[in-house]
């Protein structure tokens, strides 16, 4: 197999060396550049298989570069990994929404770098599951055809719009969704859906899902994920 490419922007020296040592001893290809020009021009005319991007840059910042690659059609497939800095939660919102994968929150281990990248490729390369197929994930089946959630093979009732956020989070396991993303997929059906009422579907989710609550995990700041 072809080993991947990875383009790291980052315009810290010694996270820019850091990170490109650790994912070239993985076995990566790894290109470093330090502005989002230069992530741009690199972007597109190698067209990397994942691109791992400090949101703080000089010049054209970390969301600009998100937003550029994924508003352009050679470039919105790439997976774009977001490293960001305490604080930056309201970023991370935004990264999120307009297309970015995932995020490291700064100061990463090593370790844990190259296992988020190596998940998000596995994701990318993996297409989710159908709008119709069952899903079956941990102890829980999910039958969308008959909206039928099971868990540990015993049926549990839930609304619509329950049954809707679970599908949409469970869909896609270790993916981290913000509030608006979530309204947005579930929008139109029983129930006239807004960021915090998210959270309400969320506490009557969990507490109908019993022990599997624990499989919806509250993001702190950006938004909910399901648990890989
Ligand atoms: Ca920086």
């Amino acid at each position: 197999m072809a080993r991947e490419n990875i383009l790291v922007v980052e315009d810290e020296e010694d996270i820019l060396e850091l990170v490109s040592y650790k994912l070239s001893k993985e076995g990566y290809g790894v290109t470093g550049v330090a502005s989002g020009e230069e992530a741009l021009k690199t972007a597109r005319e190698r067209l990397p298989d994942l691109v791992v991007l400090d949101l703080m840059l000089p010049g054209l910042d970390g969301l600009e570069v998100c937003r550029i690659l994924k508003n352009d059609p050679s470039t919105h497939h790439i997976p774009i990994v977001m490293l960001t800095a305490k604080g930056e939660e309201a970023d991370i919102v935004t990264g999120l929404e307009i297309g970015a994968d995932d995020y490291i929150p700064k100061p990463f281990s090593p370790r844990v770098l190259v296992a988020r990248i190596r998940a998000v490729l596995r994701r990318t390369i993996q297409a989710p599951a159908g709008e119709g197929d069952a899903i079956q994930v941990h102890d829980l089946v999910i039958h969308p055809g008959r909206h039928q959630v099971l868990v540990q093979g015993k049926t549990i009732d839930l609304t619509a719009t329950e049954f809707r956020v679970l599908h949409f989070l469970a869909r896609r396991p270790g993916w981290v969704f913000t509030r608006y993303q979530i309204v947005d997929a579930v929008h139109g059906y029983d129930y006239p859906v807004t960021d915090r009422s998210v959270d309400v579907q969320i506490v009557g989710l969990r507490k109908k899902m019993g022990p599997a609550g624990k499989y919806i995990q509250t993001v702190r700041g950006v938004g909910y994920r399901f648990k890989e």
